[in-house]
């Protein structure tokens, strides 16, 4: 029987809500088995957890190559899924890590890929926003296995009264997955930062970043502020959606708020314009930002934010 295999990401022991919503955009086409891959003794806390959706089955794999071998690993084991349970499509959550695995398993098994979906249909036809929602597009995948990833919050997860069954599969995995191995992982440290709308300094990072807060963390962490971000950086999973600045974010009128490589889009204006003083940090003289900016910086984020770290505490010492 045909079914839609989704991705059941999770993270310290709780299963992401992003699987609630790959099933229901997945019971549109067929029935729905989630994978997932776990450590050993954890898969069925993790399964448990996929009940009331539209997940019929739960294929589950455990081995400590997961967290080992991270994704090479991965994607092993949900190549030799497809293999055996053969899927009308996959779907996997439109993360950093979501799409690197969609990407490998689509060259793993010969099928064609769709990122950053907002809609899939009965047809799998898919729905995206791309230009930074300027123009919405259809597509679909014509050759093999359709992989799609779908954008966390993409759709209103339906609920049912589903008990999904759980079968354990014994995978080994292949020793190709296992030439790079993971050493050591820290989750970063959170250090309590002030809440959005609420910060009287707000720094910001934008498309510029090219995905590295770090910067603009450790500016924030100097001066109390807030983090936010443009939709360009919540879009790509740079950072979270609840730090987006803008008309589709949060509104904040902070004292001051430094804009680091983002360019100033009117949408990116409407959430943070009526700050009290503005300024930019970017490498382009004409970019828009400049024409709101009270001060501003041309130069690249990944120079300033240092030397301007450096200037202030040295000022405060
Ligand atoms: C309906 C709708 C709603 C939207 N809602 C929002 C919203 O709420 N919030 C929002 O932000 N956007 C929103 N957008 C998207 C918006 O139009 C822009 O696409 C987005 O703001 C661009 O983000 P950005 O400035 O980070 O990226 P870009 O426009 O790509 O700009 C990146 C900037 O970084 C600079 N740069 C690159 N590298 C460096 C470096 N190393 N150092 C310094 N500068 C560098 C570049 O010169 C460039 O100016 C919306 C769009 C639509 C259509």
């Amino acid at each position: 029987m045909s079914n839609v295999l989704i991705l059941a990401d999770h993270d310290s022991g709780k299963v992401a809500k992003t699987a609630a919503e790959l099933a229901t955009l997945g019971k549109r086409a067929s029935s729905v088995n989630a994978v997932i891959l776990s450590a050993p003794g954890q898969s069925d806390a993790l399964a448990a957890q996929l009940a009331n959706t539209e997940v019929e089955k739960v294929l589950s794999v455990e081995s400590d190559d997961f967290a080992k071998h991270g994704i090479a690993a991965m994607v092993d084991a949900l190549s030799q899924i497809v293999a055996t349970t053969n899927p009308v499509a996959v779907l996997i959550p439109s993360t950093a890590r979501g799409k690197e695995i969609a990407g490998r398993l689509a060259v793993r098994i010969g099928g064609g890929v769709i990122t950053d979906a907002v809609d899939v249909a009965s047809n799998l036809q898919t729905t995206q926003s791309v230009f930074g929602g300027s123009f919405t597009v259809t597509a679909s995948v014509k050759t093999g296995t359709p992989v799609i990833t779908v954008r966390p919050s993409a759709v209103e997860a339906s609920s049912t009264s589903n008990s999904p069954t759980v079968e354990k599969l014994s995978i080994s995995i292949a020793d190709s997955a296992k030439l790079v191995t993971i050493s050591e992982s820290k989750p970063a440290v959170k250090g309590g930062r002030p809440e959005l709308t609420e910060a009287k300094i707000v720094i910001s990072g934008g498309r510029g970043t090219n995905g590295d807060f770090s910067q603009v963390e450790a500016m924030a962490d100097l001066l109390g502020a807030a983090v936010g971000a443009s939709r360009a950086a919540t879009d790509a999973g740079w950072y979270p959606h609840t730090h987006q600045v803008g008309q589709t974010g949060k509104t904040v009128s902070p004292q001051l708020y430094v804009a680091c490589g983002i360019s100033g889009a009117i949408q990116h204006r409407a959430g943070m314009q009526t700050s009290k003083t503005i300024v930019a940090i970017n490498k382009d003289p004409e970019a828009p930002i400049f024409d709101l900016a009270d001060f501003g910086v041309v130069g690249d984020l990944f120079a300033v934010l240092p030397q301007a770290r450096e200037a202030i505490a040295a000022k405060r010492s």
